[in-house]
């Protein structure tokens, strides 16, 4: 089972979480998208052998993008031949979402490097998807090398036949199901370009536990059980 985007350093017992899933066949896009997170997910690779692709970039909710941060994600795209860039994209819940404010501008810097480096791109999108995709094609996508990527999708009918024409995966959570709309439009993905997640991080602990501290099995369990229920 592949997990395609969890925060696994955001949970407790990164380590422990990560030596039993990949005991039981676990695989994962672990998703580094602060340069805390950054750190952090070097630090727990080894752990999960081949069996784990890092993401690394800058989320939206992040604010403006740090440049002086820049040279160590050129560093790490470097160092890790595999990883996506990511995730990063638009959230109306926080500043700088307007047009042509912070939150496009670090967008793009983004999806161009993923172009650079010949590499996957993560989008987060909650807001507008038609303003994702045009900033896709004027900046040149679809590439071969660069497939695009919805994590929680949650867009409309509209949104998956113009992300197809650019070739987009779609990966659903658990709510992606919530919404109408995206319940819609999930028939018309083909299965060759659906993916299923968690998006687990420190908010999976307190949904899906009553007690304060569950051990690292009881939450990698949980992991694989949300995730078989997700592959509908
Ligand atoms: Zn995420």
């Amino acid at each position: 089972m592949l997990d395609y985007h969890i925060h696994i350093t955001r949970l407790p017992h990164p380590e422990n979480i990560s030596s039993i899933l990949v005991e039981r066949g676990y695989r994962a896009n672990i998703i580094a998208c602060t340069p805390k997170e950054w750190v952090e997910t070097v630090a727990i690779l080894p752990i999960w052998k081949d069996f784990a692709t890092p993401c690394f970039g800058i989320h939206p909710m992040e604010g403006l993008f740090p440049q002086k941060k820049l040279p160590h994600l050129y560093e790490l795209l470097e160092n890790h031949p595999k990883a996506f860039v990511g995730e990063c994209g638009l959230d109306k819940r926080f500043p700088g979402y307007e047009l042509g404010s912070f939150q496009e501008k670090s967008f793009i810097l983004q999806a161009k490097l993923a172009l650079e480096f010949k590499r996957p791109l993560m989008i987060h999108c909650v807001g507008d998807y038609r303003r994702i995709l045009s900033i896709l094609e004027d900046i040149g996508y679809p590439q071969e090398d660069s497939p695009i990527i919805f994590h929680r999708f949650g867009g409309d009918k509209e949104t998956v036949i113009r992300g197809l024409q650019l070739n987009a995966i779609f990966s659903l959570h658990a709510n992606s199901r919530k919404k109408a709309s995206t319940r819609d439009a999930i028939p018309l993905i083909p299965k060759s370009s659906l993916r299923f997640e968690t998006d687990a991080d420190e908010s999976f602990v307190p949904k899906f536990f009553k007690e304060s501290s569950p051990t690292a099995s009881a939450i990698a369990d949980k992991l694989i059980e949300e995730l078989s229920k997700i592959q509908f």
